[in-house]
């Protein structure tokens, strides 16, 4: 067995308490596209409608032409349908047990870790199947879009409804903020950086924290990062069979 995945499944088996910082690259091998993936259909990374995706998928747009929002919107929406976890959130969720606390903070909006059966999620950017009015309390669960009309509107108040997603230029949601905080104050013994280009603060700063604790970093990418230099452990390599290598690595990991 490969020494680097022996000596971190030997750290995750005695953890108590284990951070994953999650990106888009976990749910690759779930056929969802990374965010590269996603704007790489447009060329130039413009939309038919002459802005970038960003700026169409941006806060400004949306309170202006919010049926043009929706409709890159549907397309994430689109881009996640029908869509299973794959082998890296079931591990995750898999590494749960009454002596073991997993803490997963995801910039992911598509739900997979939830369906994996991982039970503490910090949505870092929201959920894209969470409906919700812009203007009341409404909110809703959906599986998908399609019985939605283009520019839906709540049925309590009729103001535009919106994705319970962090639009670009919107702050983190608080209250996950707050949660995530919380468990940042009380520490981690691993933490775990998987497939995320490592861009935002809010994804480094744990990383950062973990190096300056002597908490042991471990990044699973098959390209470098801004952290890889932080981290211990370097995976270059798919989520799925690495987190599958490490699992197995020790016994009685289920
Ligand atoms: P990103 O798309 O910028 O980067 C993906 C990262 O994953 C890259 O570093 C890439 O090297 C790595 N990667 C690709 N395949 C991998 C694999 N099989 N295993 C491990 N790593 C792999 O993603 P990001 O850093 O999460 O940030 C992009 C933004 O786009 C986020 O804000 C996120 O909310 C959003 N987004 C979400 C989804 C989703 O919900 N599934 C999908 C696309 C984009
Ligand atoms: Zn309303």
């Amino acid at each position: 067995m490969n020494r680097e995945i022996a000596k971190v499944g030997e750290l995750l088996n005695r953890a108590r308490r284990v951070l994953f910082i999650t990106g888009a690259g976990v749910s690759a091998e779930s056929q969802i596209p990374t965010f590269r993936g996603a704007t790489a259909a447009f060329a130039d990374g413009m939309t038919e409608d002459g802005m970038p995706f960003e700026e169409a998928l941006g806060a400004d747009t949306f309170r202006e032409h919010p049926a043009l929002s929706w409709k890159y919107l549907a397309r994430l929406e689109l881009s996640i349908r029908g869509k299973l976890p794959n082998a890296a959130h079931k591990v995750m969720a898999a590494l749960q047990t009454p002596r073991r606390d997993i803490f997963i903070a995801t910039q992911n909006i598509d739900e997979l870790h939830q369906r994996a059966g991982s039970r503490t999620v910090f949505e870092l950017h929201g959920n894209l199947r969470r409906i919700i009015c812009t203007r009341c309390d409404y909110g809703v669960h959906v599986e998908t879009y399609e019985a939605l009309a283009k520019l839906p509107r709540c049925p309590q108040c009729d103001a535009t409804l919106r994705p319970d997603v962090v639009l670009y230029g919107e702050t983190l949601p608080v209250d996950v903020l707050d949660a995530f905080q919380q468990e940042q104050a009380t520490g981690f013994d691993l933490v775990f950086s998987v497939g995320t280009t490592s861009l935002f603060f809010y994804v480094v700063e744990p990383v950062m924290a973990a190096a300056r604790r002597g908490v042991p970093v471990v990044e699973i990418n098959p390209e470098t990062t801004p952290i890889s230099h932080l981290a211990d452990f370097r995976f270059a390599a798919p989520a799925g069979p690495t987190l599958q290598d490490l699992i197995s690595s020790f016994p009685g990991a289920g």
